[in-house]
């Protein structure tokens, strides 16, 4: 049999994405679903909160044709919208975004929102419709794009432009694919709300298929995470490709001057004594580097010890705030507390972890903790159990020390902000166990926990003392009676008219010696002392 001759091609970009699907998450229909909202709301808030608008998200999902289980989902966003010229290739190429810049927004790699157009396009055959007015423009563009998957570039299927009486900005991205509402409900349920815990600053509207049961989060708080920065990248968080690109694209003399140039923290001094110790020539040109010289520099900048930590400017931490406002408003518990911890950093990338306990109110008991992650805002449901969190939550924080005794009301929201995230595998749903990060969530956990054994101790306190309380009152009439009659002053040096105390003084005293003793101890009690049925006659 003759010999078949292989035949070798390159994949564009789209396709590679397409091929790889469950890399991004479309692995089948649900989680489908589950993920188009998931994009298409991320790129919403972040065209809204890096941009420090309180964002009004709304979103719907509608049966587009049940047979084909074919689904419509629409995000609109009150966001700084799109310029004209850039929407064909932010939506209709893979790898196009402008997000591709050190700092921490939700999207990061000009994927997310392409994935859902390019599954929905190869399900339905239907292309994404988008909507967009531009911040300071009087102009709404609309536009209907499908991806050429083979060369990875847009086709304007349609375009209009419609003038606006006033002006307004923001986006509306609507794709259809086939999706698996019944399957994919509880998740998406969920990931709004967890939205909402994180962003209680904007307002959000979900109306479901079903159409009877619209959802919305209203804005609670006005206050809003401060927008990260854009930064240089740290020299310990350096690879051999980031390190090729920044030589290739900076204009510098000499290698002392590349490394002042390219990297945050390092100044001329610095500079020269690193080059020096790791046996490079400071005014060599960084364009005659070999690739074994490039490889070296790169092991050499990652391991040297003196420079500065990175700066945490291009991370954008929700705060105690927000998190307090957003867990007391969806889950309604008696008890909230947040930590923010200081900025720290692992293998040149900075980091922050945050932390907010919610305890009982309106939060179900269960047999564990339940854990909210949160990644750089994003909720993370997917692969719980194999998070550095659920470790450390379900079984290196010995709840019992901070006074909670499971079955418990007990939430546990954890937020890791990064400018590198370090996600277990590709799914991008569970968070490595970096000890770095492992001991920063731990001494959060722990501080927040010690607020939350502070307010358990003393409800524990002022339940022993209401029942003590209720106790006594119980005996007062008694009581009164009893003293009233020993108060009584013999015949003898009576004044006859009857001048002693009376039951019912005695029981006014009685009760206000319990209303003192309990303010002495600042207790306050869930009824009111005076309304106490204690028969005064
Ligand atoms: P990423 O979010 O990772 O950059 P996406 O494919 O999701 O990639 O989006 C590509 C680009 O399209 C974004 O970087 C952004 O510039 C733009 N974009 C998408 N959705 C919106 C939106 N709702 N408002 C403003 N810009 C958007
Ligand atoms: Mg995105």
């Amino acid at each position: 049999m003759p010999r078949r001759k292989e035949v070798f091609r390159s994949l564009s970009a789209a396709e590679f994405f397409y091929r790889n699907r469950e890399i991004a998450g479309f692995s089948n229909p649900s989680r489908a679903l589950y993920q188009t909202v998931r994009e298409l709301v991320e790129n919403a808030l972040d065209a809204c909160d890096s941009h420090e608008i309180l964002p009004s998200i709304y979103i719907r999902i509608k049966e587009e044709d049940p047979e084909k289980s074919h689904y419509r989902v629409t995000v609109s966003d009150n966001g700084i919208g799109i310029p004209p010229q850039y929407v064909p290739y932010a939506f209709g190429r893979v790898l196009f975004g402008s997000k591709y810049r050190l700092r921490q927004t939700r999207g990061m790699f000009g994927l997310g929102a392409k994935m859902a157009i390019l599954y929905g396009q190869l399900t339905t055959g239907k292309p994404v419709e988008i909507e967009t007015s531009p911040l300071g423009s009087r102009y709404k563009y609309y536009f209907k794009i499908l991806v050429d998957i083979k060369k990875n570039e847009p086709i304007i299927v349609d375009q209009r432009i419609r003038r606006l009486k006033r002006k307004s900005h923001g986006t509306t991205v609507s794709v259809v694919i086939e999706g698996d509402w019944a399957r994919a409900k509880n998740k998406v349920f969920e990931y709004i709300k967890r939205t909402a815990i994180a962003a209680p600053y904007a307002n959000i509207t979900f109306v479901p298929p079903e159409g009877d049961r619209v959802i919305t989060y209203t804005r609670t708080i006005t206050k809003m995470p401060i927008p990260p920065k854009e930064v240089k990248p740290h020299p310990h968080g350096v690879d051999m490709e980031m390190l090729k690109m920044l030589i290739a694209s900076i204009e510098a003399n000499t290698l002392k001057e590349f490394l002042v140039e390219a990297f945050q923290g390092v100044g001329e001094i610095s500079a020269e004594k690193f080059l020096r110790e790791a046996g490079f020539n400071p005014n060599m040109s960084p364009k005659l580097l070999t690739n074994e010289g490039i490889k070296t520099l790169m092991i050499k900048l990652k391991n040297y010890k003196g420079f500065k930590p990175p700066r945490a400017d291009a991370l954008s931490p929700l705060g105690e705030e927000i998190i307090e406002a957003g867990l007391r408003s969806v889950l309604e518990p008696e008890f909230v507390t947040a930590v923010t911890r200081k900025p720290s950093a692992y293998s040149g990338h900075p980091f922050i972890v945050e932390v907010g306990i919610a305890y009982g109110g309106k939060i179900k008991p269960k047999d564990e903790p339940q854990l909210y992650r949160f990644a750089n805002k994003i909720p993370l449901l997917y692969d719980e159990k194999a998070d550095v969190s659920w470790k450390i939550v379900s079984s290196e924080i010995d709840w019992k020390s901070y006074n909670v005794d499971f079955p418990a009301p007990l939430v546990v929201l954890v937020h890791i902000c990064s400018t590198k995230v370090p996600y277990k595998g590709v799914g991008k749903e569970s968070i490595a166990d970096v000890p770095e990060i492992e001991r920063e969530i731990k001494n959060a956990i722990r501080e927040a926990a010690r607020k939350l054994r502070l307010y358990l101790s003393r409800k524990k306190r002022e339940e022993e003392a209401k029942r003590k309380v209720l106790t006594f009152l119980k005996y007062i009439p008694e009581v009164a009676e009893s003293l009233a009659l020993l108060s009584k002053p013999p015949v003898s040096i009576a004044n006859g008219d009857g001048n002693y105390l009376s039951t019912d003084d005695i029981k006014k005293m009685l009760l206000n010696l319990v209303i003192a003793k309990l303010e002495r101890a600042d207790i306050k009690l869930d009824f009111n002392l005076e309304d106490f049925d204690i028969r005064i006659e």
